[in-house]
């Protein structure tokens, strides 16, 4: 099939237990640029059970048409139902571009569809644009985040990528927009579906989504130990902030991984972005520098944090936190 018969822009939406996930929402608004580019129309797969309520939200948010699997085999994600479901829709539509977030279902997803269709995956995207020849360019870090890479899938189609949540921004819902919703049968091979969903249990202190978080004080190295973390702790409960870190703090065992911002960890974005006794390495700003006002504190002046600083303190960070978090109690 000629590559100009491929046509839209599709991104998977993500729900658990019902609720679309953000990082979908976020992927619409990039869906609107690139389809508004090629002149396109952007598509909402919207793949669940008792799920062809929430088609209007998308609507809402960028989507002009929604494509809707509606059945029991799609209640909980699951690797084989999920890649059939989605592999039928391309079948059917022949899009032209899919994006899918760069979450723990997005990645187990994205590999096995691209597989299926005989494609290319480009993962962990933080820049999606249309070229002169109206091909996706993908970039993503490449060797260590020491350079960036742009990738273009020439020769298959879709065009497919991941990107992690926080990297783009969504919309504002706009509820004026009347777009399509096409109801659409899913032909499950059953007798493929080898794993069963006996029971999901919740893990006990449930996982923090940091990049949620309006107020992040991140712990580096400069601060790993019991005494510097205590002191982030005080200063995060004064705020209703959440505590986040380097690599250097997680690979440590200080602090559990699902906090981790950065090129391995997770891009965030929140209005107030505190590193803390953190230097600035390239993998780290890769996960922050997009945070709207940062507050770096690092006794080395010379600290590369300080390049992307809205402000910069130098000294000690413990003398300097507890006088801020006295200040502000007091
Ligand atoms: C492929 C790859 C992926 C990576 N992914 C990530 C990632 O996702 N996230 C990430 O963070 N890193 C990542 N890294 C690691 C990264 O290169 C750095 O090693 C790491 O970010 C360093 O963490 P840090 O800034 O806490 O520690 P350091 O670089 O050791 O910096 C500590 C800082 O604390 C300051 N300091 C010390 N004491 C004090 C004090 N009392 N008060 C104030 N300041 C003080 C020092 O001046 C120094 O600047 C990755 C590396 C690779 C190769």
């Amino acid at each position: 099939m000629e590559k100009s018969a491929y046509k839209g822009v599709f991104v998977f939406v993500e729900q658990r237990k019902g609720i679309i996930q953000n990082v979908s929402l976020e992927l619409m608004g990039k869906a609107r640029d690139l389809a508004d580019a090629l002149n396109d129309k952007v598509y909402a797969i919207l793949v669940g059970n008792k799920i062809t309520d929430k088609a209007q939200m998308l609507i809402a948010h960028g989507a002009d048409v929604v494509v809707c699997a509606d059945a029991p085999e799609l209640d909980d994600y699951l690797t084989e139902p999920y890649t059939q479901a989605i592999y039928h829709i391309v079948n059917e539509y022949k899009p032209s571009i899919l994006m899918l977030g760069a979450t723990t279902i997005g990645r187990d997803l994205g590999p096995r569809l691209s597989a299926r269709l005989g494609t290319g995956l480009t993962a962990d995207c933080t820049k999606l644009e249309i070229s002169e020849e109206k091909e996706l360019l993908m970039t993503r870090p490449a060797f260590g985040g020491n350079l960036m890479a742009t990738i273009v899938c020439k020769e298959h189609r879709p065009q497919m990528s991941t990107v992690r949540a926080g990297v783009m921004r969504k919309l504002p819902a706009d509820n004026s927009p009347k777009g399509e919703v096409i109801k659409i049968e899913i032909p499950f091979k059953k007798d493929k579906f080898r794993v069963k969903l006996l029971k999901s249990v919740k893990e006990k202190g449930a996982m923090v989504d940091i990049s949620e978080a309006k107020i992040l004080i991140s712990c580096g190295r400069g601060m790993a130990n019991d005494e510097g973390l205590k002191i982030i702790d005080d200063l995060a409960k004064t705020l209703k902030a959440q505590v986040s870190a380097s690599r250097a703090v997680v690979d440590a065992g200080l602090v559990p991984h699902d906090r981790q911002v950065g090129q391995t960890g997770k891009t965030v974005r929140p209005d107030l972005y505190f590193a803390v006794g953190i230097s600035g390495a390239i993998q780290h700003l890769a996960g922050m520098e997009e945070s709207d006002f940062i507050v770096a504190i690092n006794r080395d002046k010379t600290a590369p944090i300080f390049q992307v600083a809205d402000l910069g303190i130098v000294g000690d960070a413990k003398q300097i936190l507890k006088q801020l978090n006295e200040r502000l109690n007091g």
